[in-house]
């Protein structure tokens, strides 16, 4: 159960909020630029900043 829960955390962490694409950049993009979006969507964002 816990371990479930744990696993469900991680994936929803790796979840781009811009195109919900599951993307191991999320996590690093989040921690970089507290914007958790994956590489693609960091350019997208980094060009036209809402
Ligand atoms: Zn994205």
């Amino acid at each position: 159960m816990i371990n479930e829960e744990k696993n469900k955390n991680e994936i929803v962490d790796s979840i781009c909020e811009e195109c919900k694409n599951e993307e191991e950049s999320v996590k690093q993009n989040l921690i970089l630029t507290g914007y958790k979006v994956c590489n693609s969507c960091k350019i997208s964002k980094t060009i036209f900043p809402i």
